[in-house]
Order: structure tokens, then C-alpha cells, then sequence
């Protein structure tokens, strides 16, 4: 007999905060894991947390199905890749027409798509759902993006908006569009992440080695800024990280953190996106190379012993400076991300909703901020799709970009490093330069290739009589 309004499958970090998350708000949710004894932790630990009457554990896949009430709404929370193809083929036997599988890992938008077509052939629902905010959100309200067909979305949407992180009471989980719309915005969230995580990390290398200040003093000015325009949850956790101490040493834990960046691919992902749909998001291009060279420590030593060690504490920037310049830089990072979903709502046709988008990433996400609710009612007015043409925020980079200017020339001249911040800054000044030098790369093009090129003061394509020797 069906009794769950839900059911889950994969009950490792993040299957289980999300069913504990989903219990608590009243649901019931029939919960099944290939190995079969994580169910039995997993009912433990609901046990534990006084909801184990809401949760309905099936070792069975097949009875962990019918236990779940029709129209089905399945949530796989298995790991990404194969697993869920595998999971998908060992469902799909026992499914009916109108049943959905909510498909909640770190997919890439594109294997969305490609199972949101094969389920549709065979009359059932595929959700792609991109969920942010860690173990953390599951458990307590992530952001939530959908992407799929509109009924199955329509099925599971007071389970989705229930368990979602809320902000103003507003839950932040939306539906965004078909297909693989949903694990396409879960993908620009994380390159913005990227972006905003390195620019922060330089922010703390001009202080560090531009300023001279240790990470206490550099943890205390991180803690102001939190409660000003950059006010987010990437900048709170810096101050935390910066101020903590390793009991062993006594010393500052983050001069011990080994420098190397891990990387799970989501960077990478959204700047092949950027570049196939032909939109510059240098920024977050910045930020993953920024990661792929701070993994080559042995490289760096060497060269850093060839070409000598800039002395520190010499730059002749403010700190007030430095914040406009974090500000201005992630004002463009976000433009281009931002960007990248303007022209792949076009490109895929999805429609993707931007202002809907900025607020559902106002809680429960990592790029969470107040930043995003400025941005939301920006975009909610209409008219610009690139940020950096919202009156609003033009109104701030006229100002914050002379900072972003002073910090750049300052890392450059100090010789310390700022490929996210120097890229968004040489962003802005080919975005608003009217007359760039495209005109001369249009007359090699023609000299060498004949590709042709365009008069300003005529119709047509033109070809130079270019001579044929240098
Ligand atoms: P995970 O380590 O990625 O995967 C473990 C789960 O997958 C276990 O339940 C495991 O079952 C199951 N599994 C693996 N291969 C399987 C197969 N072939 N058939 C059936 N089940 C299989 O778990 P996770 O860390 O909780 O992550 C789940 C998803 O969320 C992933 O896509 C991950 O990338 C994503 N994630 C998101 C965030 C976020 O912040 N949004 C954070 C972390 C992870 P057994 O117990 O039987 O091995």
C-alpha cells in the first residue's frame, strides 16, 4: 500500500540531509540505498532526530517504489555520472506513465537534457534539480533550481518549496525551464562561486602581501566589509577561516593550508559553456586557471627562485579602495554569468527567468548575499541583459571601477597576482570602449584568409588589394 508522498534514493551525505530535511516538513518519504545497511543508519539517525515515523525504509527496490503514492515523484541522490544512467534503467521497468525521477546531484546540464529526452519517450517525468548549499542546505534549505517538464514540476513543487531555503519568506526553489535548464544555472551558480572565491583570495593576497597585514587584521577587515555592500556568506566564512588558529602550532591555520586548490569540474564546465555559446565570462575563466596554477606547486617554487620574490607591503592602495575594487570585480563576474544564462535561454530555448534566478540564490547557496536581492530587483525592472547596464549598478561601477583600476596597477607593479580581478577589469574597459580594435584584426583576417570586412562608411562586405608579398 503507497503511503509516501516522496521517495529518495542514495542515502549518503547529501540523500540523507535532504530526506531528514524533507521529513521534517511533514512529508512522508519511503527512502532506499544500494547498500542496503546505510538504510538502516539512515533510520537510526531519523530515529535519533524524532522523525523516523515520517520515513518509510525499502530495501527493495521494487517495493521502495510502490510505496511511494502516484503520481511518483523519485529523488536520486546517487553519485554523479553512471550511477545515475545505471539507477534510471533499474527504475524505469517499474514506473508509469506521468511518474517523475527528480534527479538532485552535480549533473551536467547536458546529461540532463539527454535524459529528460529519453524519459519523455517513455512517458516519464525527468527533473534535472541542481541543489546548492552543501550538507548544510539539505538538511536545513538549500537553493533549489528545476529544470523539466511543468507538470512533474508542478507534482513535486509544495515538497521542493517546503524543504527550500526561504528568504523574506520567499522560498528560494524555482522552476526555470525544460530539459536541462535547472543543472544549467546549478552549473553558472558554481562558476560565479569560483569567481567570487578567487577574487576574495586575491583580495586577501593584496593584504597579505601588498599590505603587509597578517590574516587576524585581514580576518577583522573581512568582518567590517560583511556588514557592508558585500555582505555575503563567502565573505562571513573568509573572516572565520582567516581568523582561526591551529592548536598545535598556535599559528594562523590558513598560513599552514597547503596553497593548492582542489577543483570538482564545475568551473570548468561553465567556461567550455561560455565559450561554446560565445559569450566572455573571463572572470570565472580567470578564477579555474587561477585553481589549475595554484596546483602546480613544484613549478611555482622554481620559478619563483628564477625570477626572485617581490618583498611585500609596499603597495599604496587603501582598504577602502579594495573594497570598491571586490565590489566592481564581482559586479562583472556576475554580469558575465549572467550573460552566459541570457544567451542560453535564447540558444535552448528555455526562457530562463533572470531576476527569478538572482532570487533564488538570495539563501540557501553558497554565492548567497545581499548583493542578489539589489540584483533581482534590477533585473526585475527589465529592459538590460547585461548587469553592467542596469541603471542601478551602472550608477556603482563609475565609481568602484577606479579602485578596481588602482588595485590592478598595484598588483602589477607589486608583482603579485590577480588573474580574476585584472580579467574583469580588462573586461569592463572592452565592454564600454565604443571604438575597440577589432578593425585591425578584421584587415589580417582579410590580408591572409580573405574573410572580408566591413566599411564604416559603406554597404557590403569589402576584400583589401592587399599586396602579395610582405
Ligand atoms: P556520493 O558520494 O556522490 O554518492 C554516494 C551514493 O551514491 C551512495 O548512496 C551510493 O550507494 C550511491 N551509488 C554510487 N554508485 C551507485 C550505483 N552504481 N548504483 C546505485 N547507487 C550508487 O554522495 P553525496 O556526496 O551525497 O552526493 C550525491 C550527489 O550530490 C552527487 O551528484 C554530488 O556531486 C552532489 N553533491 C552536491 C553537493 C552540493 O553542495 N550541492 C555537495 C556534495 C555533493 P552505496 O551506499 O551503495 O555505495
Amino acid at each position: 500500500m503507497a503511503s509516501a508522498d516522496i521517495g529518495l534514493i542514495g542515502l549518503a551525505v547529501m540523500g540523507s540531509n535532504l530526506a531528514l530535511n524533507i521529513a521534517e516538513n511533514g512529508y512522508t518519504i519511503a527512502v532506499h540505498n544500494r547498500t542496503a545497511s546505510k538504510i538502516d543508519d539512515f533510520v537510526a539517525m531519523a530515529k535519533q532526530q524524532g522523525l523516523d515515523q515520517k520515513v518509510v525504509p525499502e530495501a527493495d527496490l521494487v517495493q521502495f517504489i510502490q510505496a511511494v503514492k502516484r503520481p511518483r515523484s523519485i529523488i536520486i541522490m546517487v553519485k554523479a555520472g553512471k550511477p545515475v544512467d545505471e539507477m534510471i534503467e533499474q527504475l524505469l521497468p517499474h514506473l508509469e506513465a506521468g511518474d517523475a525521477i527528480l534527479e538532485c546531484g552535480n549533473s551536467l546540464y547536458t546529461d540532463s537534457q539527454r535524459r529528460y529526452e529519453y524519459l519523455k519517450s517513455k512517458n516519464i517525468g525527468f527533473l534535472g534539480i541542481g541543489v546548492s548549499g552543501g550538507e548544510e542546505g539539505a538538511r536545513h534549505g538549500p537553493s533549489i533550481m528545476v529544470g523539466g517538464p511543468e507538470q512533474q514540476w508542478k507534482n513535486a513543487q509544495p515538497i521542493l518549496e517546503a524543504i527550500s531555503a526561504k528568504f523574506n519568506g520567499e522560498p528560494c526553489c524555482a522552476y526555470l525551464g525544460e530539459g536541462g535548464a535547472g543543472h544549467f544555472v546549478k552549473m553558472i551558480h558554481n562558476g560565479i562561486e569560483y569567481g567570487d572565491m578567487q577574487m576574495i583570495a586575491e583580495t586577501y593576497g593584496v593584504m597579505r602581501d601588498g599590505l603587509g597585514m597578517n590574516p587576524a587584521a585581514a580576518a577583522k577587515v573581512f568582518k567590517d566589509w560583511n556588514q557592508g555592500p558585500l555582505n555575503s556568506y563567502l565573505i562571513e566564512i573568509t573572516g572565520y577561516v582567516l581568523e582561526a588558529i591551529e592548536p598545535r602550532t598556535g599559528k594562523p591555520l590558513v598560513e599552514l593550508i597547503l596553497d593548492k586548490a582542489g577543483q570538482k569540474g564545475t568551473g570548468t564546465w561553465t567556461a567550455i559553456a561560455a565559450q561554446q555559446l560565445a559569450v566572455p565570462a573571463t572572470a570565472i575563466e580567470g578564477a579555474v586557471a587561477a585553481r589549475s596554477i595554484s596546483s602546480r606547486k613544484e613549478e611555482r617554487v622554481a620559478a619563483e627562485a628564477a625570477y626572485g620574490k617581490p618583498s611585500a607591503g609596499k603597495a599604496d592602495v587603501s582598504l577602502d579602495d579594495l573594497e570598491q575594487a571586490l565590489l566592481a570585480g564581482k559586479i562583472v563576474s556576475y554580469a558575465q554569468g549572467f550573460a552566459v544564462l541570457s544567451k542560453a535561454s535564447e540558444e535552448f530555448g528555455w526562457n530562463l527567468p533572470l531576476a527569478t534566478i538572482a532570487k533564488i540564490w538570495r539563501a540557501g547557496c553558497i554565492i548567497r548575499s545581499r548583493f542578489l536581492d539589489q540584483m533581482s530587483a534590477a533585473y526585475a525592472k527589465g529592459g538590460a541583459t547585461n548587469l553592467l547596464m542596469v541603471p542601478d549598478f551602472v550608477t556603482i561601477m563609475q565609481d568602484a571601477h577606479k579602485s578596481l583600476r588602482k588595485i590592478v596597477a598595484a598588483g602589477a607593479i607589486g608583482e603579485f597576482p590577480l588573474i580574476c580581478l585584472s580579467a574583469s577589469l580588462a573586461y569592463f574597459d572592452s565592454y564600454r570602449q565604443a571604438q575597440g580594435t577589432a578593425n585591425l584584426t578584421q584587415g589580417q583576417r582579410d590580408f591572409f584568409g580573405a574573410h572580408g570586412f566591413i566599411l564604416t562608411d559603406r554597404e557590403g562586405e569589402q576584400h583589401g588589394k592587399w599586396p602579395s608579398t610582405l
